[in-house]
């Protein structure tokens, strides 16, 4: 997505080989017409999928997953990092261990609002080791639920995540793919290309 790319080459600031900060408009700050692109992208790739839900992960993947959810007209859920004292429901949990954070949070989403006859697209910020976007996958799985793929706002197509999922036969779209970031240099992968 040219859009995305020129947002990330003007905004993005590489904070090492392997880690891009993008506050500005993704992670702290958002972007709200940016987001509702994404959506919309996120939408057209997976319109004939017959997604029901989107499952995302607090907080960063929350703004694309409801721009998404606006535009396939499904509702966005979030698995929660801590558990809310509120949540008292049955809850469907995993295990992720964070990239960026090198922390192990205890994922969880209440049997509420994922069941069996739903069809789920998994959304996420950010696609590096993986470890998110298989939580998620493990609570999609618990609740017997069917998985349409996973769309993923920035790629690290440096990083394994992307072909572990592939392997799987799993549909990841990826809205940038970053090839590099050594240097200081973003380089990104062409649509298209493999990752
Ligand atoms: P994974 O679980 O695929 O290893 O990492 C994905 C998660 O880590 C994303 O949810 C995202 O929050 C975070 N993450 C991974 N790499 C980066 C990065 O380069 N920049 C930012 N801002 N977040 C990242």
């Amino acid at each position: 997505m040219e859009l995305l790319e020129q947002k990330i080459l003007n905004e993005g600031r590489v904070l090492s080989e392997s880690v891009i900060k993008v506050d500005s408009f993704l992670n702290h700050q958002i972007d709200p017409v940016l987001m509702q692109q994404i959506g919309g992208e996120f939408a057209d790739r997976f319109a004939n999928e017959g997604v029901t839900k989107i499952i995302t992960l607090e907080s960063s993947g929350i703004a694309p997953a409801q721009m998404t959810g606006l535009s396939l007209g499904v509702p966005a859920i979030f698995a929660r990092k801590r558990k809310s004292l509120t949540l008292i429901d049955q809850l469907y949990s995993a295990s992720v261990h964070s990239f960026t954070k090198n922390e192990t949070n205890e994922i969880s989403v209440s049997k509420d609002y994922i069941t069996s006859d739903d069809k789920v697209l998994i959304l996420d910020d950010f696609l590096a080791n993986g470890q998110a976007v298989l939580g998620l996958m493990n609570i999609v799985e618990q609740a017997g639920a069917s998985l349409a793929g996973v769309g993923i706002v920035i790629e690290k197509g440096f990083q394994d995540g992307g072909k572990i999922l592939r392997e799987q036969g799993i549909r990841v779209e990826s809205l940038a793919t970053i090839a590099s970031l050594a240097n200081q240099k973003i380089t990104f992968t062409k649509e298209g290309a493999s990752v």
